[in-house]
């Protein structure tokens, strides 16, 4: 509390003690009958003084430890430009001594209907520097064309790391976090009108829920600084596992509803 909110305070409450006190004789008065009885005043400004808490002038220790937030990363007021040359010289995470190409993103950069967010550029996209153009992208591809969009004209698609995880593993928690201002600043300044998370490492991330299985995130709205999002299963994974391509439908659905798009050609 500061100083000047203090002595309010205690002014207040010094009031209400006097305020109370004579309540309280008037009360006795009237029990004794004695309604003549002058009040005495008494002085609570010393018991106001000690109920109200002092502020403490000293610094809390761990103000001396606190690291810097992640709300402070350069990244997040950078144009989209040096955004993107930023990251072509990224060595913020082991991924670097890998890579061939950092893979950025594609598409429409100036509010496109869908961001599209995949888990990480696998060896095609290694090789190209694009997302998305190995089968998976090919797959996800169709996905878009059934709810009327495409990828070069309403679409924007990136990953959560921009460059490859060795042998395609998911990305580790500290390689998505190190890359995650990237993404931010994408999405601040590209200002999709809904994003799309494809898997699971997309999915956690995105709406904040590490430990969250697919199957509890896809199909459900959520907001990402006030863009609605949805989560669905990651293509590789719906290649692999054919019946997996149902609920991808019903949440491709959901999300072409939400935008009014038509899709599966009506
Ligand atoms: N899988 C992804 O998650 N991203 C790509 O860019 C390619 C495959």
């Amino acid at each position: 509390m500061a100083n000047d909110e203090r002595s309010k305070a205690v002014q207040a409450l010094e009031n209400a003690l006097s305020k109370t006190d004579e309540l309280l004789d008037s009360f006795s008065d009237v029990l004794k009958q004695d309604y003549g009885a002058a009040h005495q005043k008494r002085d609570f400004s010393a018991t106001a003084d000690k109920l109200v808490p002092q502020q403490k002038n000293e610094e809390p220790v761990e103000a001396l430890f606190e690291e810097p937030s992640e709300n402070d990363d350069e990244r997040l007021h950078m144009s989209f430009e040096a955004l993107l040359s930023d990251a072509k010289s990224c060595t913020r995470c082991g991924l670097c001594s890998t890579r061939k190409n950092v893979v950025f993103g594609t598409g429409c950069s100036d509010r496109p209907t869908v961001m599209v967010i995949g888990e990480g550029p696998g060896e095609n996209e290694d090789i190209q520097g694009l997302p998305f153009v190995g089968r998976a992208g090919q797959f996800l591809d169709k996905w878009l064309a059934a709810i009327s969009l495409s990828r070069d004209r309403d679409v924007y698609i990136t990953n959560t790391v921009k460059c490859r995880p060795p042998q395609n593993r998911d990305p580790y928690p500290d390689e998505k976090s190190a890359c995650f201002a990237f993404l931010k600043q994408q999405i601040a300044i590209i200002h999709p009108q809904a994003i799309l998370c494809l898997g699971r490492p997309a999915s956690t991330l995105m709406t904040g829920q590490p430990d969250a299985s697919m199957g509890s995130l896809r199909g459900r709205f959520f907001f990402y600084d006030g863009i609605p999002m949805i989560c669905t299963y990651h293509p590789a994974a719906v290649l692999r596992d054919l019946g997996l391509k149902r609920p991808v439908w019903d949440d491709l659905k959901k999300l072409a509803r939400y935008l009014g798009l038509p899709a599966g050609g009506q």
